[in-house]
């Protein structure tokens, strides 16, 4: 090997596996071929590190096709006792400098990181001792002073401080909401109660999200352990459930739930105090490992594909004296934090817990963990906490715009949440047209049950909106109706309603009461939000498709030209794209040109010519008003002639259906939340502000509808600023081989 050989990257999984290992591991091994490295697969983690042999080998651009949709990790993983002993690790590194490797990103969890950790302070004198024995050159030594490491962490049970998730926890959390819909409908049913069991020994993320998902009665984690007499307290919440409405009762309880003493709660023990105090028919469901299987979710696939890009620009830019990062995510971006700093912090919270410090416990957890449980706490009180005037208020919710996955499991959170404080809740049907014909209802805690699962819009909504002569006709809807404050739940439209509405204050005064937009759009492309409810689950349903089409074309060579729904906005293109393994995604914030039509058909020729079988362009519905889906299938099926024949899939409306993601409901309940806290802010304080709440760098954000104008492009309905836009580069890394290297056998 000379000095300007390619530098040479190890990747591999270890621990526990996790949906979306594989993900992460083919960024790793394109992102490291596109820039030039060459990468090198180290199958069944560290032990094979330790063994050597035909288990370090190198990777090519193909051999890591066609993984993006499987769960588990394609290299294998393991537990390794031999790499806790030095005389492992001197092992592991004499394979490893064999092939040159002195650069590694390791995938999976605490342990394995801390083990990475030691493994890099041990190289130097690993190195030495490895020369004096002369198992290795002089020159060998010298060029191997250091090993540069990554860790991306690799765990469904979202466990590690230092990134808000890891990979394999979405989609561990999509099987939970599979099992409990599933059990839900059933205990509904017979009228039963259901105790379900989540994985996670010191971290209660999966129980609680899924608990709040799931739209459950009641939640046990590790880091809040209930009080005292908390049995008593659990039944009298599944009984006045059980009196507003509710038919079925869930109770969701970690694996490492314990109370206050750190004794152990069992789901035996919860079956057996509903079956004694509520004498109901109690059934427990214990997950296991369901929760590690299965496809991974859109989620898993495009946040470790990013992960695995930047891991890789982390170790090649890396130096002997560059301090290990850990490469997370923090509020939807990707960032770098010192790896063992992220590992320490990680085992001090199983620390606290142990020690029954359970609000320092909370505290590391971070501030969205806490704001989470008491949102959960609040939505599963069926009596209000606060004892209703004689008069309440009246708040009114009302959708518009195109349906939302999540425009349901909003609306029930904020019914709850309003009834919880004391407040009347009105539901508008039909969208503004109903608000005009007087089709308003109140809604109670009953009636909203079960809306946490639901797609579409139990309310209806619409497209059309108010037109200046019908605005009279809204005002005295809100007059006549009593209505105190609005909740307008939706998309573009809804926006440019509430903005309508805020606009004309002066002229009808009716107008001039608190009013909160909250982002549910599938497009994404409402502004203030980096987020709209909906387009997860749209990029869920886009990548189950893509999955299935790209299994369908397994039999021929074809090109398949997928149009997204999106309208000018890309988000749903670009990350499909992104989680899909597209090759080529084509943006109206981009454009598209000739050139780069010809120069995509020339890549694609070629590559078919190479022995390529499937090639995916996606497509967003409005990127080019005369390039469309038919004229680039035309153009492709010319070029192609009998190399391979081109197919159009215009996904069209499955992308506004289902049930909405896990995280849909999820952001769906806490901006519900801080949309009625805003509401109710105002009515106390006597103000009327207009606004539209999003989150913003992961922190929900409410922004004054004044600023509304100037931060969106009215034109092409899509807010000014699009954080996403940054991750194009990715696509293009994963999509085209220029030519990498690949990498040379062992040395
Ligand atoms: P996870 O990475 O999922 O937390 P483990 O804690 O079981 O899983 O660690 C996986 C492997 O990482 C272990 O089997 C061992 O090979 C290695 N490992 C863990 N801790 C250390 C350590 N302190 N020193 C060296 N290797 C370690």
């Amino acid at each position: 090997m000379t000095s300007n050989s390619p530098k040479r990257i190890g990747v591999l999984t270890s621990g526990g596996d996790a949906q979306g290992m594989n993900a992460a591991v083919r960024a790793v091994v394109r992102t490291g071929l596109h820039m030039g490295a060459a990468v090198y697969a180290v199958y069944e983690g560290y032990q094979g590190m330790v063994d050597g042999g035909d288990r370090i080998r190198p990777q090519s651009w193909d051999d890591v096709g066609s993984i993006l949709h499987r769960g588990g990790t394609i290299i294998g993983t393991a537990r390794c006792a031999a790499f806790r002993e030095r005389a492992g690790r001197r092992r592991a590194a004499l394979n490893l400098i064999r092939h040159g490797i002195d650069r590694l990103v390791i995938i999976g969890g605490d342990g394995s990181l801390s083990g990475a950790d030691e493994f890099r302070r041990e190289w130097p004198d690993l190195v030495a001792e490895l020369h004096q024995n002369d198992e290795i050159d002089e020159q060998t030594a010298q060029r191997h002073p250091a090993l540069m490491i990554a860790g991306l962490v690799g765990s469904i049970d979202n466990d590690m401080v230092g990134t808000d998730m890891t990979i394999g926890a979405d989609s561990a959390l999509h099987r939970i909401i599979e099992a409990i819909d599933a059990i839900a409908s059933t205990a509904a049913s017979h009228q039963r109660s259901f105790v379900v069991e989540v994985m996670g020994r010191h971290c209660g993320y999966l129980a609680l999200m899924s608990a709040i998902a799931g739209g459950t009665d009641y939640v046990l984690i590790p880091e809040n352990p209930p009080s005292e007499g908390w049995e008593e307290r659990m039944c009298e919440l599944l009984r006045n459930g059980r009196a507003a409405g509710r038919r079925d009762s869930i109770v969701v309880v970690a694996e490492g739930a314990h109370d206050r003493a750190g004794h152990p709660i069992s789901c035996d023990y919860v079956r057996q105090v509903l079956e004694e105090r509520l004498g109901e028919d109690t059934r427990v469901t214990i997950l296991g490992h369901v929760q590690r299987g299965g496809t991974p979710s859109a989620f898993d696939r495009w946040m470790s594909t990013l992960l695995g890009y930047t891991a890789v620009e982390e170790v090649l830019s890396a130096t002997p004296d560059t301090e290990p990062q850990l490469i997370g995510i923090r509020y939807n971006r990707i960032r770098r934090v010192p790896l063992m700093q992220c590992v320490e912090l990680t085992r001090a919270v199983a620390r606290m817990i142990a020690e029954q410090n359970y609000a320092k416990a909370m505290e590391l957890r971070g501030g969205s963990f806490t704001e989470m449980f008491e949102i959960f706490k609040a939505m599963a009180e069926a009596s209000p906490s606060v004892t209703p005037p004689t008069r309440p208020r009246r708040l009114a919710i009302i959708h518009a715009g195109g349906l939302a996955p999540g425009m349901n499991p909003a609306v029930r959170a904020a019914v709850r949440f309003g009834l919880d404080r004391g407040y009347t809740l009105l539901g508008v049907r039909g969208s503004f047209e109903g608000l005009i014909a007087g089709r308003i209802e109140e809604l109670t805690w009953g009636d909203v049950e079960g809306w946490t699962a639901l797609g579409g819009s139990e309310l209806g909504t619409s497209r059309n909106i108010p037109t200046v002569e019908q605005l009279y006709a809204v005002a005295r809807a809100i007059e006549n109706h009593r209505i105190d404050g609005l909740l307008i739940i939706g998309g573009w439209m809804a926006y440019k309603a509430a903005h309508t509405l805020y606009s004309e204050r002066d002229r009808y005064p009716a107008f001039k009461i608190p009013m909160i937009c909250l982002p549910a759009t599938i497009d994404n492309n409402v502004p203030g939000s980096e987020l709209s409810i909906g387009a997860d689950t749209a990029i869920n349903a886009i990548v189950e498709a893509l999955d299935r089409i790209k299994q369908s074309a397994m039999a021929a060579r074809r090109c398949f030209v997928v149009e997204t729904m999106g309208r000018y906005c890309g988000y749903l293109a670009l990350m499909s794209g992104l989680a899909g393994g597209a090759e080529r995604v084509y943006l109206h914030e981009e454009g598209v040109t000739l050139k780069d039509l010809q120069a995509e058909v020339e890549h694609m020729v070629e590559s078919f010519h190479d022995g390529r079988r499937l090639y995916l362009t996606i497509r967003n519905e409005r990127a080019n008003p005369h390039y469309t889906t038919d004229f680039m299938c035309a153009l492709f099926e010319e070029e192609g002639r009998d190399l391979f024949d081109v197919r159009n899939a215009v996904l069209g409306h499955i992308q506004q259906g289902g049930n909405p993601s896990p995280y849909d409901r999820i952001l769906a309940t806490r901006l519900a939340a801080h949309c009625i806290n805003f509401l109710i802010e105002q009515l106390e304080r006597g103000t009327t502000e207009g606004a539209f709440i999003g989150l913003v760098e992961g922190k929900v954000t409410v922004f004054p509808l004044s600023r509304m104008a100037e931060m969106v492009d009215w034109t092409y309905r899509r807010p000014k600023e699009q954080w996403w836009l940054e991750l194009r580069p990715v696509v293009t890394a994963m999509a085209q081989s220029r030519g990498a290297a690949e990498a040379p056998g062992a040395t």
